[in-house]
């Protein structure tokens, strides 16, 4: 079986960021009983055939069949164990948590991902009359559980119905076809769909800063994270750091890739408050370290490479959800409940997913 077809798909929407942020997302294809669906820890930018595993479909589907403990971490670890043993013999990566979700969409193409302009609809007040309204024929999942649930909501959602584009609330849109046109065709729509739909775009227009500040600040978080910090700012961070009260639509988590790579929640330092001890009582206080440090008036630092991208889609999905009711954070038990999964540590852990 080729897989060329869904290795083009998968690479060219994986190295557009406009689709993609550091390799997040997954896409599968269906062909004589197996599912192949992209491994944990493979960047969809740079997939080749060692990036998916096989799965057998028929036993997927005996999943539905199982019950499994009411215990957050018991289940995941019971369905994680369960979708390990659904490989074809030989099958050595672990496949992606949302391997359940691909089996269940009757298509022989399935990509899944998370852009910044659909999250501005799935992490909106208004988002799902507004995707009722824009796509009436697609399904919408709030949120819920990841792993497990999700796929068993989406389940019970779909009934007997075959949707070829499911919203998931806090976190992205699934496509299904069965050719590659399909997926493109659709996937365009979508995002054309959407932007018709938004009264305001990301102003990321550079500004200039105090350079001498942000070296004595980028130094004191050096010391105290032991990291490589970056800094970042633009006319949309700017406007967004001004105030405690304008920082608000960007204080905390939409979907769980954002906390996964730039951490629960941002860190708030105030114009004359000393960075250092603020992100050390950040630590403190919620038993982990802040990724990113946004000072008051000045723009953000990022701790490492990876939560810096992750911010300014933060950004982006708040300024695209002002156009539907404006932001919508996950829930705090949801919160909780990603900074506990083991997981999407693994997949923090291995780089990207
Ligand atoms: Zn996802």
């Amino acid at each position: 079986m080729s897989l060329g077809d869904l290795i083009e798909i998968s690479r060219r929407y994986g190295s557009d960021p406009a689709y993609v942020l550091l390799g997040g997302g997954n896409t599968s294809m269906k062909a004589d009983g197996v599912l192949y669906v992209k491994a944990s820890g493979h960047a969809l930018g740079q997939i080749d055939e060692h990036g998916f595993v096989r799965m057998d479909l028929a036993r997927l589907a005996e999943i539905w069949q199982r019950r499994y403990s009411d215990d957050d971490a018991a289940r995941e670890a019971e369905v994680l164990s369960d979708l390990m043993a659904c490989r074809l013999a030989g099958e050595t990566s672990r496949p992606s948590v949302e391997a359940l979700l691909h089996a269940l969409l009757p298509y022989r193409y399935v990509v899944h991902l998370h852009p910044a302009l659909v999250n501005g609809i799935t992490c909106s007040q208004r988002g799902e009359e507004a995707t009722r309204r824009l796509f009436p024929s697609a399904l919408w999942v709030e949120l819920v559980k990841p792993g497990f649930i999700l796929a068993s909501t989406v389940r019970e959602r779909m009934g007997s119905r075959s949707y070829q584009i499911v919203f998931l609330e806090n976190h992205g849109i699934f496509v299904g076809s069965d050719t590659i046109e399909g997926i493109e065709r659709t996937y365009k729509e979508v995002m054309t769909t959407i932007a018709g739909a938004v009264t305001r775009t990301p102003d990321f227009t550079e500004l200039t800063y105090d350079e001498a500040r942000v070296a004595t600040i980028t130094k004191a978080l050096e010391q105290a994270t032991g990291q490589k910090i970056l800094f970042e700012t633009n006319a949309e961070v700017r406007s967004y750091l001004a105030d405690e009260r304008s920082f608000a639509s960007v204080a905390s988590s939409f979907t769980p890739d954002h906390i996964v790579y730039a951490g629960f929640r941002p860190l708030w330092v105030e114009r004359n408050e000393d960075v250092a001890d603020a992100y050390r009582g950040f630590e403190s206080e919620h038993g982990s370290a802040a990724k990113i440090i946004c000072v008051q008036g000045l723009g953000f630092f990022s701790v490492g490479e990876k939560p810096l991208p992750l911010f300014l889609d933060t950004i982006a999905i708040a300024v695209y959800s002002e156009s539907f009711g404006g932001p919508k954070f996950m829930t705090e038990e949801m919160i909780d409940f990603i900074r506990n999964w083991e997981v999407e540590h693994y997949r923090s852990t291995v780089s990207t997913s």
